[in-house]
């Protein structure tokens, strides 16, 4: 298990662990929005609607109107 900067969270994957807290923030994609590579896909049971969590820099996230 890896701790993550802030120390609030624990993660099974390196990786992630690295970017939790550090800059990134996980968010949910749905279908076309996945990008490719993505290897935690997941499959809705009732829809069929195919959506992954993946991080997210937090600037990409920050509109314009916000600075
Ligand atoms: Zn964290």
């Amino acid at each position: 298990m890896y701790i993550c900067k802030s120390r609030n969270h624990v993660w099974s994957n390196k990786e992630d662990a690295r970017k939790c807290c550090n800059g990134y923030q996980r968010v949910v994609v749905f279908g076309n929005e996945i990008p490719d590579g993505t290897t935690n896909i997941q499959v809705d049971e009732k829809t069929g609607l195919r959506y992954a969590r993946i991080w997210q820099k937090d600037a990409e996230k920050i509109s314009p109107k916000m600075l």
